[in-house]
């Protein structure tokens, strides 16, 4: 019997690439033809599959039809405009047709010599983000995957920048020597970071959370007074990591005060702006990153909040030797000829294969242009100043926090309705507008209270979407009991 080689024939590509074309194509026109969130109990969508792989290869046509049939049920749709949860982000045309050329190419951009361009453009396009961002020439900006990744390299730079720890070579394990390693951070702080001091053993007692003022930042004399009190204890203050745009209400940390104590007591600062980093692409936003250039790391998310398709984040660091020096190994078979004349991206990383990012970064900045860019979130803000706006003078809800960004924290809250009742009727509100399937909002917790939380972010989101929002939470709220 003969054996089948190679991949499928050109034609495969062209029509089934042509149908897929125009599934996307209607699909991004009409999102709200399926429910946001998925309705399928677990375990669904696997009972729907069988169990073991095909032996013999399937047409494209058969798989396209199960996609449909199969997959999409279990899909919750983060590209529907109404989709107001967590953050709310979405892919755009450009970030799309960059990831079919990126999957093409297949590159792995870890040596200059693996190719040239994909290095040399992420180096242009975290350029261009960093001119956008307003900040100062000299931060040397990185891809990765996820701002976890991110806080977990400027937290391993922190680290390596105290050199005489002796920690690359010896670890952290079995020795006396070391102090303890401290990180500080808001009590707001992404959950990331408490992984990314797991990851790299400086253990979750070691993130020391700050306490928070009235608005949900951190406190700088809290901050100094921790720094005080551990040294008196003969820890090690290294880090601290300060948050434009916290995950829970979006509060932006002091950042110039925080950087004035970081810059005396010697401790590496990181800013995860991971959401609200990215809205100082308009220039009357700017001032979010106010204090930023007194950091020696910051964290922005072109994948959550600059319509590039999931995974873009862009890493900035002042002292990119200091990461080199963290992560640089380079195996003999990875030696190059040019190697101290260009930047190979794997030496700042724990990777070696990369993603080809800069691509879909580069086509989202050009197709939209850095003033496109900056109008799109300049709308994303005044929508959600307007339903902010229909919150605060409805009599029967309430703001929970200040909408610095795009997004509003409140709650149903009649007067005479205790707390404990209110916590019970938004939970059920929220579930009952989830469960509708034409909108979805997530929660948090403020000042120990059920509070919802609907974030802006989606290309497509419109007025309207608000307005069913608000007119399904009024409705939930009616019929709630
Ligand atoms: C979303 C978010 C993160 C995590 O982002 P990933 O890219 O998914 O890891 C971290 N910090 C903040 C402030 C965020 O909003």
């Amino acid at each position: 019997m003969e054996m089948t080689h190679g991949d499928l024939p050109r034609e495969e590509l062209i029509s089934q690439g042509r149908a897929i074309l125009d599934w996307i194509a209607t699909y991004l026109e009409h999102p709200e033809r399926y429910p946001v969130l998925s309705t399928v109990k677990p375990g669904d969508i696997r009972a729907s599959l069988p169990a073991a792989p095909p032996g013999t290869g399937e047409t494209l046509e058969t798989i396209l039809q199960d996609f449909e049939t199969k997959i999409l049920p279990g899909i919750t749709h983060w590209n529907h405009p109404a989709f107001f949860g967590y953050f709310a982000t979405s892919s755009s045309i450009p970030g799309i047709l960059a990831e079919m050329l990126i999957a093409a190419l297949d590159v792995k951009a870890m040596l200059w010599k693996t190719s040239p361009a994909a290095t040399e453009l992420e180096e242009v396009a975290t350029d261009w983000l960093r001119q956008m961002l307003g900040l100062r020439d000299g931060w040397f900006g990185i891809t990765t995957d996820t701002a976890s990744i991110s806080s977990m390299l400027a937290l391993a730079a922190a680290r390596e920048s105290r050199p005489e720890l002796e920690i690359r070579e010896r670890g952290m394990a079995g020795r006396t020597d070391l102090p303890r390693l401290r990180v500080y951070a808001s009590k707001h702080v992404h959950s990331s970071v408490d992984k990314a001091a797991l990851a790299l053993g400086i253990g979750l007692e070691n993130v020391v959370k700050i306490a928070d003022d009235d608005q949900f930042r951190m406190r700088p004399d809290a901050l100094a007074a921790a720094v005080a009190a551990d040294r008196a204890q003969g820890y090690l203050p290294l880090a601290c990591v300060a948050t434009v745009g916290t995950t829970s209400t979006s509060s932006i940390d002091p950042v110039p005060a925080i950087a004035e104590i970081c810059r005396r007591e010697n401790l590496w600062l990181h800013v995860d702006g991971a959401y609200g980093g990215t809205l100082a692409v308009v220039p009357e936003f700017r001032y979010v990153l106010d204090g930023v250039e007194g950091a020696d790391s910051l964290v922005v998310n072109p994948h959550k909040w600059l319509f590039t398709p999931f995974d873009c984040s862009a890493f900035f660091i002042k002292r990119p030797e200091v990461l080199k020096r963290a992560f640089s190994l380079v195996p003999e078979y990875l030696v190059t000829r040019e190697q101290h004349e260009v930047v190979n991206y794997m030496d700042y990383g724990v990777q070696l294969g990369r993603r080809f990012r800069a691509l879909k970064l580069w086509m989202v900045i050009r197709a939209f242009g850095a003033d496109g860019l900056a109008e799109r979130l300049r709308q994303h803000c005044a929508l959600a100043k307007e339903f902010a706006g229909w919150v605060e003078s409805s009599g029967d809800w309430e703001l929970m926090a200040p909408v610095p960004f795009a997004l509003v924290c409140f709650r149903y809250a009649p007067n005479g309705m205790s707390d404990t009742e209110r916590d019970r009727r938004n939970e059920q509100i929220m579930h009952a507008v989830n469960d509708g399937g034409e909108v979805f909002l997530s929660h948090t917790k403020l000042h120990d209270r059920f509070t919802l939380r609907l974030s802006v972010g989606n290309i497509r989101t419109e007025k309207k979407h608000l307005a069913l929002a608000w007119e399904k939470l009024q409705e939930a709220a009616r019929v709630s009991s």
